[in-house]
């Protein structure tokens, strides 16, 4: 994660606090943190979050099986050879 700045360090647009939705691979499972304060960037959409932000979502990593998900999402699956045949 990186540290809280003015500008985005991608593109230069100027950051506005806001939230984002992270999505975290932990071994096999694909967790999805919604509502996650941020500054954002208006032009390419990168977030940045702040070192207590971060400091609890690690925190939180470290035992979200004790937490009940709020729902399970489905995610559909593709393989590259379904792509690239058109
Ligand atoms: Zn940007």
């Amino acid at each position: 994660m990186k540290s809280r700045i003015d500008r985005c360090d991608r593109c230069v647009g100027e950051l506005t606090a806001g939230q984002t939705t992270l999505e975290i691979w932990q071994a096999e499972e694909l967790l999805v943190i919604r509502d996650v304060p941020a500054d954002v960037c208006p032009q390419c959409d990168e977030a940045y979050i702040s070192a207590a932000v971060s400091e609890q979502l690690d925190h939180f990593l470290s035992e979200y099986h004790q937490h009940r998900p709020e729902r399970y999402l489905a995610v559909p699956q593709f393989s590259l050879a379904q792509v690239t045949e058109g």
